[in-house]
């Protein structure tokens, strides 16, 4: 304990953490190791975790294939730039996304966050609308609720009240943030949108669960009317599947769950099973031929330092082999039968909005507001890591949670609503 405090200590004098107001803060916990669904504090003790490194480690943390993966690829080569080189894991990477994402979703590039990921679906649109018709296109729809990141093209395209980037309205560009599709009404206000502008390059969307914007779900119907308005209208549609992607719904992609394949999609988070950043934009053949052309001019100009990087890459073709061998998609489902059923009962309390379930996410929503670092203390208390999203106590476990472990975060849930009381 001496020792982690040395570090502890002095490094929080000069790390800036994310979301966080320093100066009040409360201290974050450190965490000596992990193991699958679990967290070993500094101090010995154990926490359950209900959100898996921002929903990042599905496959349990230091899952031995995963680690194998990573182990043999920094022994091999480490990484090698993508530009004039080449190596084996991120192409076998890319075939194997193009034969599991719908449709004909088959080019990918990759970068190294969801923020990224998102700013390159965005730049291919507006590049796709300048190669194929010389048109500028410059403008997106996006959804109150929504969250594509934090980088300034992706702060313009979240939700500008709620989201956490408020103070930035007038910086980032303008652009089109309405209401989901989720009503006869509101189908016909996006189609209206979209024939009234000719500025609009994309509609950008998080299929089926709003993830950081407080895990709300709209339904599969909600995602076809927007697909018929982006093909009326000529529009690309893009699915942020950053969260959504790799089994979260109970389906590989919340487009297989929903029945609705997108133009773009975006990936990231789960793609390497929490173990290093990687991310990827896909675009269907159709957007892609407009890139794939004699000129020049018409190139995708982007390419991060590290895009492609092969230990991602690796522990990637990994996660995909344990979707293969191991029965993830049935895990999630269980746990959502499990979540359904152990948290449904705290719908009947009066303090409590809504409790909903989609795959392996639940979410309780409270009529009031608490105090969200006091929340994640008492959480912690009770041998458990729950990080509430403001009204929204949410849980988004590793698939290979063992059910105790489930039931005890969710009994730790039900306790923390009897709190708010
Ligand atoms: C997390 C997230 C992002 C941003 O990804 P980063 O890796 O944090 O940049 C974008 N979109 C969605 C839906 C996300 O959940």
């Amino acid at each position: 304990m001496a020792r982690s405090n040395e570090w502890f200590r002095s490094g929080l004098e000069h790390i800036w953490l994310p979301y966080a107001q320093m100066k009040t803060a409360p201290d974050p916990s450190p965490i000596a190791s992990t193991e699958g669904a679990r967290l070993k504090m500094e101090d010995g003790s154990i926490l359950i975790d209900g959100v898996g490194s921002w929903w990042t480690s599905v496959h349990g943390y230091n899952h031995p294939t995963l680690l194998k993966a990573a182990h043999a690829q920094l022994d091999a080569m480490p990484h090698v730039m993508l530009g004039g080189l080449a190596h084996e894991q991120a192409y076998r990477l890319a075939t194997r996304l193009a034969g599991i994402t719908p449709g004909d979703l088959y080019k990918t590039f990759f970068t190294e966050s969801g923020s990224v990921a998102v700013e390159v679906a965005m730049k291919v649109a507006v590049q796709y609308a300048m190669n194929r018709t010389g048109e500028r296109r410059t403008r997106f729809v996006s959804f109150k609720g929504g969250y594509h990141g934090d980088t300034f093209a992706t702060m313009s395209v979240c939700d500008p009240e709620e989201g956490m980037h408020s103070l930035f309205a007038g910086v980032v560009p303008e652009q089109y943030v309405t209401d989901l599709p989720d009503t006869d009404d509101r189908a016909e206000a996006i189609d209206r949108l979209l024939s009234s502008h000719n500025d609009i390059a994309a509609v950008l969307v998080e299929p089926l669960i709003q993830g950081a914007g407080g895990m709300r779900m709209h339904s599969p119907e909600t995602l076809k009317a927007l697909r018929a308005a982006c093909d009326r209208h000529d529009v690309l549609l893009i699915f942020d599947e950053i969260f959504t992607g790799f089994g979260r719904t109970g389906e590989m992609f919340a487009a297989d769950r929903a029945g609705v394949t997108p133009d773009i999609i975006c990936l990231g988070k789960a793609l390497t099973g929490g173990i290093t950043p990687l991310a990827a934009t896909m675009a269907s053949r159709r957007v892609y031929e407009a890139f794939h052309t004699d000129s020049a001019e018409h190139a995708l100009m982007h390419g991060p330092t590290f895009t492609g990087h092969a230990i991602g890459c690796a522990v990637a073709n990994a996660g995909l082999d344990l979707f293969e061998t191991e029965p993830r998609l049935d895990q999630v489902r269980a746990i959502q039968a499990q979540l359904a059923e152990e948290l449904t009962p705290l719908s009947d309390l009066p303090h409590v909005a809504d409790v909903r379930t989609c795959g392996a996410v639940a979410a309780v929503e409270f009529a009031h507001d608490f105090d969200v670092e006091a929340a994640r203390r008492w959480f912690i208390e009770r041998g458990t890591f729950i990080r509430p999203l403001g009204r929204v106590v949410y849980l988004t476990p590793a698939y290979v949670i063992a059910p105790e472990d489930l039931s005890a975060l969710s009994s730790a849930i039900a306790d923390f609503a009897a709190t708010q009381a």
